[in-house]
């Protein structure tokens, strides 16, 4: 009845599986006639601490209760709190903009980018190089600074100027002319493959913009907020960027994005804006987030996770190497590059069936995003269903 429903009143912009889920708990989730499934996804890595976290629905009750919304014309109590945590967490000198999504992020990082372009050079820098197999977002701006082809339908044409991608991060460097004024990375290639970048290269890279005054914007949209193990990837690779956007995580569902920059005084009163954005219940959300993941970090407990999910994601490649070949990401992102694209397919929908979600990432990499706060037990389940599943279809 609902999938009828969907079908004839929502536009058809994805590929849906029509499981009605009803309820989560952890890294399990519940449909409709009570059948349960260990979540590898955490809804694209977003539910960072969990489906039904209790205190995360608290602090969203006790706020909704008081204010949902007031808008940016007043004063945001939560929202200077986050903003505070999150410059402690990045331990850089930095302010922040709140938006609701990644893509807005970026944009707002781009605005910033170009206005930086414009004041600090005598003829305006406007353009922000990418890398190919990067994800930046799906508004007519962070789709074209997309690095995939595939993404810039001329169905949308005409796309912003000022943007070009580049195979490898070594080409960036040459890359750069008189009219670039920044560089967008992802540390991890989330939508690409799970692709880490070279610690060594971006270390380069970062340095050698530095020197030119060009910005350096990492996209942690999907990488931040302990996903990699540490609160930023860009912590992992040693770096301080200008800009970093965040969003997946950070509200543990609520719909949030960010960006925090070294530049405080680009912007001014009326540059760039947001009806929605870093409003009570949002930040409310991110607050409590990170306090339970900056306890669960500091506990150890976070670490402990990474260790025996990886511990755990080696055996299954290890024993199924007619169907693996090798492991690849940082912390909780994780893939697995497999040697046939239908079979992965197929992999994913047995896996659906047998009690397990699982993503794909790029053309042929299986991809796990679980929870942050995962239980050994369903760690144990998840792998043991995924097991089960590719020895029930070979
Ligand atoms: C998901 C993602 C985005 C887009 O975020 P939305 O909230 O869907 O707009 C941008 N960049 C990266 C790296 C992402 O993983």
């Amino acid at each position: 009845m609902f999938e009828q429903m969907d079908k004839d009143y929502v536009l058809h912009t994805y590929a849906r599986n029509y499981v009605n889920f009803k309820q989560g708990q952890n890294a399990t989730l519940f449909d409709e006639n009570g059948k349960d499934y260990i979540d590898f996804t955490s809804g694209i890595g977003v539910v960072s601490v969990g489906h039904g976290n209790s205190r995360l629905a608290t602090a969203l009750y006790e706020q909704a209760k008081n204010l949902i919304h007031t808008s940016n014309l007043f004063l945001i109590e939560p929202q200077a709190l986050l903003a505070k945590k999150i410059k402690e967490l990045s331990k850089m000198d930095v302010r922040l903009f709140f938006a609701n999504s990644g893509a807005e992020a970026n944009e707002g990082a781009i605005k910033l980018a170009r206005k930086y372009g414009q004041k600090e050079f005598k003829n305006k820098r406007f353009k922000v190089l990418t890398l190919e197999h990067s994800f930046h977002g799906r508004t007519i701006t962070t789709v074209k600074a997309t690095g995939q082809s595939s993404f810039h339908k001329s169905d949308f044409a005409p796309y912003p100027d000022g943007f070009s991608y580049h195979e490898q991060i070594q080409n960036l460097i040459s890359a750069i002319d008189e009219e670039t004024v920044a560089v967008m990375i992802e540390l991890v290639q989330g939508e690409g493959g799970v692709n880490p970048l070279d610690k060594k290269a971006v270390q380069n890279l970062a340095k050698t913009l530095k020197e030119k005054k060009l910005l350096l914007i990492v996209d942690e949209v999907q990488t931040g907020v302990y996903r990699s193990g540490e609160f930023l990837a860009s912590h992992l690779y040693e770096i301080v960027p200008d800009i970093i956007t965040l969003a997946k995580g950070l509200a543990g569902g609520v719909p949030i994005g960010a960006f925090l920059t070294t530049h405080k005084d680009i912007f001014e009163p009326g540059d760039h804006g947001s009806t929605f954005g870093g409003n009570f219940l949002s930040t409310k959300a991110g607050i409590e987030v990170l306090n339970i993941l900056e306890a669960y970090k500091q506990s150890g407990e976070l670490d402990k996770t990474c260790n025996y999910f990886v511990q755990e994601l080696h055996k299954i490649v290890k024993n199924n190497p007619k169907y693996f070949i090798n492991e690849l990401g940082l912390g909780l992102m994780r893939g697995v590059r497999c040697k046939d694209e239908e079979v992965l397919k197929k992999m994913i929908i047995i896996g659906f069936d047998a009690g397990v979600l699982l993503l794909r990432s790029g053309r042929n990499t299986l991809r796990f995003l679980p929870p942050l706060t995962i239980t050994k037990e369903e760690i144990d389940e998840g792998f043991k269903r995924l097991q089960y599943a590719i020895d029930s279809f070979m």
